[in-house]
């Protein structure tokens, strides 16, 4: 089988609002899929429901193919790396040990969080002398590879990122973004990405998931959305994001 997600039917609403409506959509292993949209049109909440952080109003998530529970949620974890825009990182924590507190915890041995610490270092790009420098003291660049290597270093099947570039400057972010592909590429990672970025999208996604107002408008590829757009909408959305990019 080869989607590692997959949502069916999956509904929420905050308040008497409805900030999804029913979704159904899979993140295909060793793929990256990305979801895209205007600002407020769901894409977080989508991924909160995936890791759990908020409960579905309807319809089922599978990973690997049982359904997310209450009860399996806090296993499923470990299983998932997650990246948020700000990078997460406890402040009071230096680089290193933001990096190895899930593994201190689960009592992995000193020798192994050692090399896959170096490993990581290489893979994201971080040099290891500032593994001793708190968040502060970072870049914002810095931190974000800091959370990355956070995320991957129990080795999750799944990866989260929701805006992981969206703080950084343009030099960063495409260095960022560089880096990123590669990575998943070298690791043949399953990642679900959230950016409201159409270049982005288009530069890391083999799926693209572009919603709108709740929904989810069209999945396919960047030349699928800009060849046969769904309606009017995704024409709109790719339009207005060239028009950026010629300014
Ligand atoms: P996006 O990530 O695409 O910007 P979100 O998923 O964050 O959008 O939000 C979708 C909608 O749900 C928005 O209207 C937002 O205001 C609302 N929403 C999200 N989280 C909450 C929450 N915890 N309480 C109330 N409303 C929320």
């Amino acid at each position: 089988m080869s989607a590692l997600v997959q949502l069916v039917d999956v509904a929420k609403g905050f308040a008497g609002t409805t900030a999804l409506h029913p979704a159904n959509f899979s993140v295909e292993r060793g793929k990256t899929t990305v979801l895209i949209g205007p600002s407020g049109c769901g894409k977080s909440t989508l991924l909160r429901l995936i890791i759990r952080l908020i409960e579905p109003d309807a319809g089922t998530v599978d990973f690997d193919g049982a359904p997310i529970t209450p009860d399996n949620i806090d296993m499923l974890r470990r299983r998932i790396g997650y990246v948020i825009q700000e990078g997460g990182l406890f402040p009071h924590l230096t680089a290193r040990a933001n990096v190895l507190l899930m593994a201190r915890h689960l009592g992995k041995a000193a020798d192994e969080m050692r090399e896959r610490l170096s490993e990581l270092c290489e893979l994201t790009r971080f040099s290891e002398n500032l593994l001793a420098r708190y968040p502060v003291e970072l870049s914002g660049g810095q931190r974000q590879r800091v959370s990355l290597m956070r995320s991957l270093m129990l080795s999750p099947e799944l990866l989260l990122l929701d805006e992981p570039l969206g703080a950084l400057d343009p030099l960063v972010r495409a260095s960022l973004q560089k880096d990123l592909k590669e990575i998943f590429s070298r690791l043949q990672q399953t990642a679900l990405l959230v950016t409201h970025d159409l270049a982005e999208a288009a530069y890391l996604g083999d799926k693209i998931v572009l919603m709108n107002e709740g929904r989810i408008v069209q999945q396919g590829s960047i030349v699928d959305l800009r060849e046969k757009p769904a309606d009017a909408f995704v024409s709109e959305f790719l339009n207005a994001q060239r028009s950026l990019a010629i300014l």
